[in-house]
């Protein structure tokens, strides 16, 4: 699914990058950005002094800074890469010691509350465009991260108003380097959207299995040996971040509750289909969203290899 990424820039697009928070995603990031000369440098910072260690030993970034304000003095590009909750604290201790014409970016999965914590820090002459990579695995840490992960994924850039034309066209430039394509967006937009292809389906993931966990006709052990019926799938994402999860669903409140809502009436509807044995009912149900598979597999977002073929050859076997 994530090939090898296409060939490195000839000359780097930013002086320094800077990226904040070095788990799965902000070291796969310096790992895409230092094997694609995205940067002639790119630093790195996490706020917990093993990962720092950490990093140094996996050696996916030029430098790792000790500290914050050294990490972003120099930085032409800074991409927050921390839990979402941490990013109002990030904004306000690096905004003093950041650069004129800096673009300060993010990761984060909801845009929305993102934008409302950074903004107010941000000092004027540097530009913040948010941004979200529409890519992951259920792991976490520096050790979690591989170059390859945005690789054909969709990375969502949700500019505000007044953002700069330049900036977005180099943090959309950036993303395209590292094998995304690249699709733009209002944060309110995107946060609906990523309500509904992102935040309720782990929603469903955590409640299910929390369901089996509790269920006491039916043992643990049964739960695991016959997980492959279907269960096995859910545990994947439901094994995944505690901290990113519960800061998503904090920040994203709003669209999440409306689009329970909505999955709420149609999982009714469905009870009523089984209760009064509408079997029609279930079939068309299930053909339309058999289709929808088939169309996210089409447009290369999935493999139809067996157990979802969810890692290929390049990606780490874990
Ligand atoms: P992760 O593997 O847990 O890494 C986050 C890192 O940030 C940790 O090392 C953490 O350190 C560090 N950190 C926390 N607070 C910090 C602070 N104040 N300053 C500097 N570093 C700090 O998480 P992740 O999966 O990479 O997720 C990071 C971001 O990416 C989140 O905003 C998430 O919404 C977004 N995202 C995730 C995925 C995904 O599938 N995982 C996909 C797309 C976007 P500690 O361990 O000490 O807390």
């Amino acid at each position: 699914m994530s090939d090898s990424l296409g060939p490195k820039l000839q000359s780097p697009l930013f002086d320094q990058i800077t990226i904040i928070g070095l788990g799965l995603i902000g070291s796969s990031l310096a790992r895409a950005a230092m094997q694609q000369n995205l940067g002639t440098t790119v630093i790195g910072f996490d706020r917990s002094p093993e990962v720092r260690a950490r990093s140094r030993e996996l050696k996916f970034a030029t430098s790792i800074a000790e500290d914050l304000a050294q990490a972003v003095r120099e930085a032409d590009l800074i991409i927050l890469c921390a839990p979402v909750g941490a990013n109002a604290e990030i904004a306000e201790q690096m905004a003093p010691h950041l650069k004129t014409g800096a673009i300060i970016s993010d990761v984060g999965s909801v845009k929305a509350s993102v934008v409302a914590a950074i903004s107010p820090h941000l000092p004027q002459g540097v530009h913040f465009i948010p941004a979200h990579p529409v890519a992951g695995t259920e792991y976490s840490g520096p050790d979690a991260g591989f170059a390859t992960l945005f690789n054909k994924r969709w990375c969502i850039v949700t500019p505000l108003p007044d953002s700069s034309e330049a900036a977005i066209a180099k943090v959309a430039e950036f993303w395209q380097a590292c094998g995304s394509n690249v699709e733009l967006m209002s944060p309110h937009h995107h946060d609906q959207v990523l309500a509904i292809t992102s935040h309720i389906p782990h929603l469903i993931a955590y409640n299910i299995v929390g369901t089996a966990a509790h269920m006491e006709a039916v043992t643990q052990s049964e739960v695991i040996k016959f997980s492959a019926g279907g269960f096995r799938d859910f545990t994947r994402i439901a094994a995944s971040d505690p901290t990113m999860w519960r800061d998503v669903f904090l920040n994203n409140k709003e669209a999440v509750l409306e689009m329970l809502g909505r999955f709420t009436e149609d999982l009714t509807a469905l009870q009523r289909m089984i209760r009064y044995g509408d079997g029609d009912g279930l079939f068309d149900l299930f053909t339309r969203t058999r289709d929808i598979r088939r169309n996210i597999i089409a447009e290369g977002q999935e493999t139809a290899a067996p157990d979802f073929g969810r890692r290929s050859e390049s990606e780490p076997q874990k």
